[in-house]
């Protein structure tokens, strides 16, 4: 099909839904054919600048507007995504490749993240206390920052940009969101929804683009604040740039997470949450266990067991095949970069158990399940965020063992332990060094009330998204000393 057959992903800037054409655009596919759905247009810093303009605007009125009316349009905002579930879904697995259910996940996640944003009343509530000082009364008030903006990854559509903007305009802030190149259709639908949910122009806007419009956001000087999740490389960059501007930053990067499974783990739980866990989402999770971590003597059967659900994982279309518990990875740079990483890994002296590089030739982008065994923690897969199926398997001789290995890794997102040892659990909770811990969880991300509390090269900043370090973020003090002296009653003044 030529090019100008696509349609162009729109933006939204001041309320009007543009179709900004651009020589330079990128192509949004359904992972799973290998098809191209549309075009994202790589606007530039005459798009930002308007959308910069509106949301100052916007601002006056927005952060003067009582925070319980604030809510109500979140509240509004809330009913409609619960009526559009299964659309959203439909559209993040058309452009995402996860499942169904998994997309369902996505949004739910996002969801509750809407729902902790309509209690904005009582979570902005300041402090205060009489008789600081003789006659003195303290009190702080939070006060939203100005525009905030927010830049999301392809691999949670819905989730990650629902990190940012509900609770940034929660605390009467207006946004700008650039969501993923890759994945900008599920952005759309959901700024459309709260459009429709009463959201006055300008409040949030919505641009695509790439480098130029990030590295504009980064250093626009009407910007006060950057919400970033992506790789550690970037949002590195990121992180660098905004603060180098003087703007509040946040930013989730890479990770490489572990599930340790002790001999004393229930099996048939454990085993689930592994799948689920290392091969939900193709393995395209920050939280995705990517070290598996057989203490002592339990490794073998642990191998035997993941190695053979593994064989019974059903792998494919999730739109056309509704059994489908693993899609496709975004893209044919993904398909190509996993399957490269598969063979160095095998070169650099793993075994090969399960080799998913099988249905490379499958028509979309497809890696299935792979499996390693005899890793260890000097291979650079050991270290290295691989962002896909593949799964790698170590064996230290005991818990402390393990522990001193997985504390070598740069990144800190999450690491899990299986056991039934209370004990070998408290050591684990105290000793490893990240910002999630699972016990029995193979999952361990926080939901909206607590922080997404990546460590290490996982997260640049101080105030991690979600719960109320989110609302803190999106906000700042006011510390106000009122003095009330007796001798003032009944004074005429000047
Ligand atoms: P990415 O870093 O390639 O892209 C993220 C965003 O940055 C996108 O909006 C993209 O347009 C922009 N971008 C890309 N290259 C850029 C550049 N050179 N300069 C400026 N902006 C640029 O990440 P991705 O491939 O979309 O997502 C996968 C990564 O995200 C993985 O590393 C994953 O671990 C991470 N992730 C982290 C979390 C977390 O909470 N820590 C959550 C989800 C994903």
């Amino acid at each position: 099909m030529p090019s100008e057959s696509y349609e162009i992903v729109p933006s939204f800037i001041n309320g009007e839904w543009l179709s900004i054409k651009k020589d330079r655009c990128t192509n949004v596919y359904n992972p799973a054919k290998g098809e191209i759905i549309s075009k994202t247009p790589m606007c530039g810093n005459k798009e930002l600048n308007k959308a910069v303009e509106a949301a100052e605007k916007a601002f006056v009125s927005w952060s003067s507007l009582p925070s319980n009316n604030r809510a109500q349009i979140l509240f509004n905002y809330r009913s409609l995504i619960k009526e559009n579930l299964e659309e959203i879904a439909k559209i993040i697995s058309t452009e995402n490749g996860k499942t169904l259910a998994e997309a369902k996940g996505d949004i739910q996640r996002g969801f509750e993240v809407v729902e902790f944003a309509c209690g904005i009343s009582q979570l902005s509530k300041g402090e205060s206390l009489a008789e600081v000082a003789p006659n003195i009364d303290a009190t702080t008030i939070r006060e939203p920052l100005g525009i905030c903006a927010g830049i999301s990854p392809f691999n949670f559509p819905a989730m990650v940009p629902m990190w940012m903007f509900p609770l940034a305009i929660a605390c009467g802030n207006t946004f700008i969101l650039k969501p993923s190149e890759k994945v900008p259709l599920t952005a759309v639908k959901l700024v459309k929804l709260f459009e429709k949910a009463g959201l006055p122009k300008g409040v949030l806007n919505l641009i695509h683009g790439g480098k130029e419009i990030v590295d504009g956001l980064c250093t626009h000087p009407k910007i006060s604040a950057v919400s970033f999740v992506g790789s550690s490389i970037v949002g590195h960059h990121v992180y660098s740039l905004a603060s180098r501007n003087g703007k509040r930053v946040q930013a989730g990067g890479a990770a490489k997470n572990a599930l340790l499974v002790m001999r004393d783990a229930e099996p048939d739980s454990t085993l689930r949450a592994i799948m689920s866990s290392s091969f939900g989402c193709a393995g395209q999770r920050c939280m995705a266990g990517s070290l598996l971590v057989g203490v002592g003597d339990v490794k073998e059967s642990l191998k035997e067991k993941v190695s053979g659900a593994i064989d019974k994982l059903v792998v494919g279309d999730p739109i056309k095949n509704e059994k489908t518990e693993m899609g496709p990875v975004i893209d044919g740079n993904s398909q190509e970069r996993i399957s490269k990483i598969i063979e160095k890994i095998e070169k650099n002296g793993a075994s090969l158990i399960n080799d998913g590089r099988k249905l490379i030739d499958n028509e979309g982008y497809f890696i299935g399940p792979t499996l390693f065994d005899n890793v260890n923690s000097d291979m650079t897969v050991f270290s290295e965020e691989i962002f896909g199926p593949v799964l790698s398997i170590l064996n230290p001789k005991n818990l402390t063992e393990a522990i001193q290995w997985l504390n070598k890794l740069n990144y800190g997102n999450g690491a899990t332990i299986f056991t039934t040892s209370g004990a070998s659990a408290k050591e684990f909770r105290a000793s490893i060094k990240c910002g999630m811990v699972g016990i029995n969880v193979g999952v361990p991300a926080p939901m909206a009330m607590f922080p997404f509390s990546g460590w290490n090269e996982s997260f640049y900043g101080d105030l991690h998204m979600q719960g109320s370090e989110g609302v803190m973020f999106y906000t700042r003090q006011k510390v106000i000393l009122s003095r009330w002296d007796h001798s003032y009653k009944d004074k005429q003044g000047w």
